[in-house]
């Protein structure tokens, strides 16, 4: 047998896949982090990649686990974050979608993902995806028996070039089609002095993403929040920018409109 093929490791032996900060479910916010670590089981070694590899951009989004951190701490609000590799399985993909567990990352082969099969796609599901997004959906759940809805914010990062083209936004703003709080925090960012994608460099359209599924679906007013890596790629960096997220952050999240239920049509084709 090829040892780079994956062995699932033996019911139990999963570390815990969910880093939990604690906040007051009445914060009005919660943060979330699905590709805040390159960790995996000790079971997967190293999925067949090299050091060099694990660190970069295509095993998780470099400086987004200190921002969540940092931006938690600002507003005594809860935080989710993943303790795994989006290479084991992406938290940020639909329970189906075919790129759930990636073969090839940004023309890199995966050698442990490369004949995985869907045994061990749904181990992991189980083990990893699902306990992350049921975390999500529980303190979210918690937060709306303790007052008003919460606004949600996911926490991304991306590369400064993508396929040898710079990408010239610092931040970028996703969303679906509720514009409650991507149209005024994007309107502050632009106001600060920032280069601002809105649904740049991505499209926040992603069906059964974890915005979609977890925060849109439930009529809360949420967003995701990319960050080009090249201004937090120290954790220095990071809780700067974090601080200044913040401060824009703070009036915005103070409006009504942000914390009572709504349902806007999905771009996504979701009709529920
Ligand atoms: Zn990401």
């Amino acid at each position: 047998m090829d040892p780079a093929v994956p062995i699932s490791p033996p019911p139990g032996a999963a570390e815990d896949p969910v880093e939990r900060i604690e906040g007051s479910l009445e914060a009005g916010v919660l943060f979330f982090c699905d590709h805040a670590a390159n960790a995996l089981p000790q079971a997967y070694g190293t999925l067949g990649l090299t050091k060099k590899q694990l660190d970069s951009h295509i095993a998780y989004d470099i400086g987004a686990a200190w921002i969540t951190r940092h931006l938690a701490g600002i507003f005594g609000a809860p935080a989710l974050l993943s303790r795994f590799s989006r290479l084991l399985i992406d938290p940020n993909r639909g329970a189906d979608d075919p790129t759930l567990v990636m073969r090839l990352s940004d023309g890199h082969i995966v050698p442990g993902n490369a004949r995985i099969d869907a045994d061990e796609i749904e181990y992991r599901r189980t083990h990893y995806w699902q306990p992350y997004r049921a975390a999500i959906a529980a303190t979210i759940a918690e937060m709306l028996n303790h007052g008003s809805p919460p606004a949600v914010v996911s926490i991304h990062t991306f590369t400064p070039s993508w396929k040898m083209r710079p990408r010239p936004w610092e931040v970028g703003i996703l969303w679906d089609s509720d514009p409650r709080f991507a149209k005024p925090l994007i309107a502050a960012l632009v106001k600060d002095g920032f280069c601002v994608g809105d649904n740049e460099p991505y499209d926040g359209a992603l069906r059964g993403d974890t915005l979609d599924e977890e925060v849109t679906r439930l009529g809360l007013a949420g967003l995701l929040i990319e960050i080009r890596q090249d201004r937090v790629g120290t954790k220095e960096e990071a809780a700067a920018f974090a601080e200044r997220l913040g401060r824009l952050l703070r009036p915005v999240l103070a409006c009504p409109e942000l914390h009572c239920r709504a349902f806007f049509p999905s771009r996504t084709g979701r009709h529920v």
